[in-house]
C-alpha cells in the first residue's frame, strides 16, 4: 500500500498534535508544514520537515495527498476551508456547531468542482460524540440523549476570568455534575437545568494588592459565562499555577437513556460513550489524522464533495485491509 503523503495547514496546539500523531501512523508521511508566520519563526516539536509559508501552498498542490487543516475555527477556517479545499483533499476540525450546516456549504462547491474530498468538523466534539449522538438515536428512537462535558479546560471562560480586573494568571474547568449524570445513567430521563448539568470550577493567582472576595463576586455573577452556574473559585499562587495547571485536558460523555419492548413490557437501555483527555488538542489531532486517511481513501474511490463523521464508515479510519478488519475485530 502506498504512503499516504500528509501536509499540516496551521502549527498550534493542534498543529503539533498533528504531527505527533502522523508519527505514529507509519502508512503516513509529514511532507511540510504551512504556517502564516515567518517560517524560520516557526519551532517544529521535529525539525525534520520543512516549513513553508502559508502563501505558497498551491505550488505543493501535487506533492499532497491530504491537507490537515488545524486552524482555529473562529476566524482561520472559515478563510482556509473554503480556499484550500479547491486545491487540496482537506480535513478540519470546525467546531462551531450552529454555522456547521453553512460551512459544509462553504466547502462542497470548491471540492466538488476540483475533484477533491472535503472532511469537516471533525475531532471529539464536533465528531466522535456526534457519532455516538447518532448512535444513540438510531437504535434507540424513544429515549433522550445526554452530553455532558468535562472535567475539562474551556479556553472561552480561562480568558473570560483573565480579563478579570485583580487577576494575574487564571484558568477555568468544566465539571460535569455527579448527581445528574447518575440520575441518567440510572434510566431515569431527567429535564436538566444548565446549573444542573454542569458545575465550574476556577484557579485564580492574584496580582499585587487585589481583594479576593471582590474578584471571586465578579467572576460567580458574571453574564453569559457564570451566572448560570454554580462556580468555585479557588485562589492559588503563581508557582502551583505553573506546575499544575499547564496542561489541557478534557473529556465528557455522551449518554442515550431509551426504552425497548412494547407497551408494559419495556426495559430500560442505556448507551454511554466517555473521553477522559490528557490533552485535547493530541486527541482531536489524533482524530484528524485518522479521518486523513479514511479522506483519502475515499478520494481514492472517486468520491467528491464536502463530508462529516457521519458519512464516514468506520474501516475507512483504519490503515487495516477490510479482510483483516474483519478477521480480527469482528
Ligand atoms: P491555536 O490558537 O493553538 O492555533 C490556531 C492557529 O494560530 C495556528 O494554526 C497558527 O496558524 C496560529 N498560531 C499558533 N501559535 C501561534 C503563535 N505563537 N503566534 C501566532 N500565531 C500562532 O489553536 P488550537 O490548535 O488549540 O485549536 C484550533 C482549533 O481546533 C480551535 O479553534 C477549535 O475550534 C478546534 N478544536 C476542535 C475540537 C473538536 O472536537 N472538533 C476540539 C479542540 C479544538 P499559523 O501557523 O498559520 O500562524
Amino acid at each position: 500500500t502506498p504512503v499516504i503523503r500528509v501536509a499540516i495547514a496551521g502549527y498550534g496546539n493542534l498543529g503539533r498534535g498533528a504531527q505527533a500523531a502522523i508519527k505514529q501512523s507509519p502508512d503516513m508521511q509529514l511532507v511540510c508544514v504551512f504556517s502564516r508566520r515567518d517560517p524560520a519563526s516557526v519551532t517544529l516539536i521535529d525539525p525534520s520537515v520543512p516549513v513553508y509559508a502559508m502563501d505558497d501552498v498551491a505550488q505543493y498542490k501535487d506533492d499532497i495527498d491530504v491537507l490537515i487543516l488545524c486552524g482555529g475555527s473562529k476566524s482561520d477556517l472559515p478563510e482556509q476551508g473554503p480556499a484550500f479545499a479547491g486545491l487540496f483533499n482537506i480535513v478540519d476540525s470546525f467546531d462551531t456547531h450552529a454555522k456547521i450546516p453553512e460551512y459544509f456549504a462553504a466547502l462542497d462547491a470548491p471540492a466538488k468542482k476540483a475533484n477533491k474530498v472535503a472532511m469537516l468538523s471533525v475531532g471529539w466534539d464536533p465528531g466522535l460524540f456526534s457519532i455516538n449522538r447518532l448512535y444513540g438515536e438510531a437504535i434507540l428512537p424513544v429515549g433522550e440523549t445526554y452530553t455532558f462535558w468535562g472535567k475539562g479546560l474551556s479556553q472561552g471562560h480561562s480568558d473570560a476570568v483573565r480579563r478579570v480586573g485583580g487577576v494575574k494568571s487564571g484558568v477555568q474547568y468544566t465539571l460535569p455534575s455527579e448527581p445528574a449524570m447518575a440520575r441518567v445513567r440510572n434510566g431515569e430521563q431527567p429535564t436538566l437545568t444548565t446549573r444542573e448539568k454542569h458545575t465550574r470550577e476556577c484557579y485564580i493567582v492574584l496580582a499585587d494588592g487585589a481583594d479576593a472576595d471582590t474578584v471571586r463576586n465578579t467572576i460567580v455573577t458574571m453574564p453569559d459565562y457564570f451566572v448560570d452556574y454554580d462556580t468555585k473559585v479557588h485562589f492559588i499562587d503563581q508557582q502551583t499555577f505553573e506546575s499544575e495547571h499547564g496542561k489541557m485536558p478534557h473529556g465528557g460523555f455522551v449518554i442515550r437513556s431509551g426504552v425497548s419492548g412494547m407497551d408494559n413490557e419495556t426495559n430500560n437501555q442505556v448507551l454511554e460513550f466517555s473521553l477522559k483527555l490528557g490533552s485535547n488538542p493530541e486527541f482531536t489531532a489524533s482524530v484528524l489524522v485518522a479521518y486523513a486517511r479514511a479522506t483519502y481513501k475515499m478520494s481514492q474511490a472517486g468520491e467528491t464533495g464536502a463530508r462529516t463523521v457521519l458519512d464516514v464508515a468506520p474501516g475507512l479510519l483504519s490503515p487495516k485491509s477490510p479482510a483483516q478488519l474483519r478477521k480480527e475485530l469482528l
